[in-house]
């Protein structure tokens, strides 16, 4: 792994940058692996920390906290994923259909009235089917724009360097750099 070396724009030299991504896939492979897992950056790393910054944690919390700071982009944790909503109706038909089945074998009585429930229901469901859809698509385009919002996030941090002189990220060839607290926030904005 020959990587050219990135000067940092604070110190302008080069010697104390790493690549971002690479300190998170070594935290990751000392924390799964253990301090003998080859982890070349995170040693140099570790070595060149300045004094006031030398993190007190060790081992694996240390490597865990590393990890952390350094992660790439993620979305919002919401699971809520937009579901067909013919999907839905469909599975409440199949449903409904058992359901009326129990309801005419042990409560004749109120049979042909649950059979118009659901046809009402059905009926309300097909008027609206336009509507509902309108909402289901306005979800999905949400999503869509957010996940295409993370991984353009994800490929800018990919070209992320970390100066440990200056605890700061930068990308190379452009004047510009971030306090590492503010990288996730500056992946975000920069990938709208
Ligand atoms: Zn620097």
């Amino acid at each position: 792994m020959v990587e050219k070396i990135k000067v940092c724009p604070a110190c302008k030299v080069a010697e104390n940058s790493y690549k971002v991504s690479e300190i998170y896939m070594q935290s990751l492979m000392r924390l799964k692996s253990g301090d003998k897992a080859e982890a070349p950056v995170i040693d140099a790393l570790q070595a060149k920390i300045p004094e006031e910054r030398r993190d007190k944690l060790k081992g694996s919390r240390y490597y865990r906290e590393l990890m952390e700071s350094f992660a790439p982009p993620q979305g919002e944790t919401q699971n809520t994923r937009a579901i067909n909503p013919d999907w839905v109706a469909f599975a409440l038909a199949f449903l409904s259909v058992y359901f009326l089945y129990q309801i005419f074998t042990t409560q004749y009585g109120v049979f042909w009235f649950a059979v118009g429930f659901a046809v009402m229901a059905y009926a309300a469901y097909f008027i609206f089917r336009k509507k509902i859809f309108a909402k289901y698509q306005v979800q999905k385009d949400q999503e869509a724009g957010s996940k295409g919002q993370v991984e353009k996030a994800i490929g800018v941090w990919m070209k992320l360097y970390y100066c440990v002189k200056d605890n700061i990220v930068f990308i190379e060839n452009k004047n510009e750099s971030i306090p590492l607290q503010e990288m996730r926030s500056y992946l975000l904005s920069k990938s709208k």
